[in-house]
């Protein structure tokens, strides 16, 4: 059954309709919304069955911890029981945005949240409609992205259907999702700063404020943040990165004329300087080179645009690492599998 779909004009909220999700919270029921990120799904943190649902809607493992989303900062200091001064640094610089604290959680989070652990992640989206939602549910919102577990997460209302369709209470459609990567996990450990997930918020932002700042890469400590698994955000097409080299055109091609011959359908993801070489192929366009930003907005629509023209191999282009490129590159390592090989 299609779940209820609620449009909401972000600049011109609806209150009605923000009730009606709201409801559907307090009766344990799961609401998916827009954030700035990609949408999340949503049920109230506090109540451990309607948490349980998300996992079944997902079908997400049990061992990989929620992010709980809060509209207001003082929300925060119910749910964990220490702050460090770092954190409050960046909070002050970040919040409302797309960045997850990872924090000591108090007992009122119940043990599904976190998947057992002491820690709870915690997020206040700047998304208006995020927001108001939130504020109205009265409670902390549970939020993973809304889609399948290991699909690529949802930047708008329709990725989110063809997901969860039957599976979900409502959706509130507020349009395409601002960054269209998922948020920055940082945790605190003694003086450390570290980074679990590179997402919308920079770790030239963050080094910008606190200074030092360790990046955990996903081929090496990937088990270090439970529910970070190797294979993750992936179209039903295998993924082959092509590094950003000067000769990067030309070993596209000859990846993609190989697969070709191999009998495989193939898409070429690339960037708009290069979108001009290879016409051959059903190729889509990231963005510019130099925009990092848009390059994310776009990225898990490309990779589920591919699904729906059935290909078989999608050959990437990698991006440059700094910025959003970060973000992006770890998206698509990760899309890759966990026997990623770079071309
Ligand atoms: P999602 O919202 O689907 O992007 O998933 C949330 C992600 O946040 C998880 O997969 C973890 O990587 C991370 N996370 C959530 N809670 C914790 C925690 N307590 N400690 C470390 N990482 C966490
Ligand atoms: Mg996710």
């Amino acid at each position: 059954m299609r779940p209820k779909v609620l449009k909401i004009d972000p600049q011109k909220i609806d209150l009605e309709l923000i009730k009606q999700a709201a409801e559907v919270i307090s009766n344990r029921g799961l609401v998916a919304f827009p954030t700035e990120t990609v949408y999340g799904l949503g049920a109230n943190a506090l109540e451990a069955k309607a948490v349980a649902g998300i996992f079944e809607a997902k079908s997400r493992p049990l061992d990989d911890p929620l992010i709980v989303h809060i509209a207001a900062r003082e929300d925060l200091y119910e749910l964990a029981s220490c702050v460090p001064g770092a954190a409050e640094k960046l909070i002050d610089r970040f919040w409302p945005g797309p960045l997850t604290i990872v924090l000591k959680k108090k007992s009122i989070i119940p043990d599904i949240v976190t998947t057992g652990l002491e820690t709870v992640a915690i997020r206040m989206p700047y998304n208006p409609v995020a927001q108001k939602f939130i504020a109205t549910s009265g409670v902390p919102i549970a939020a993973p992205s809304a889609n399948l577990f290991g699909r690529p997460s949802p930047t708008n209302a329709n990725h989110v259907i063809n997901d969860l369709e039957g599976k979900i209470d409502l959706v509130l459609d507020g349009g395409h999702a601002d960054i269209g990567v998922e948020s920055t996990v940082v945790e605190f450990v003694r003086d450390k700063i570290i980074v679990l997930r590179p997402g919308g918020t920079t770790v030239e932002d963050l080094r910008s404020i606190v200074g030092e700042v360790e990046v955990f890469t996903e081929t090496g400590h990937w088990q270090r943040s439970p529910g970070r698994y190797p294979q993750h955000y992936s179209p039903k097409a295998k993924v082959k990165l092509v590094s950003d080299d000067p000769d990067q055109v030309e070993r596209v091609l000859a990846l993609a004329r190989q697969e070709q011959k191999g009998g495989r359908r193939v898409g070429i993801m690339a960037t708009g300087e290069h979108e001009v070489s290879y016409r051959e192929f059903d190729v889509k366009v990231l963005g510019p080179r130099e925009d990092a930003r848009l390059c994310a907005s776009r990225l898990f629509h490309i990779l589920r645009e591919f699904d729906e023209d059935e290909v078989d191999v999608i050959v990437a282009e990698a991006i440059g690492e700094q910025g959003l490129g970060l973000a992006v590159m770890n998206r698509l390592r990760k899309s890759a599998g966990p026997d990623f090989h770079i071309f």
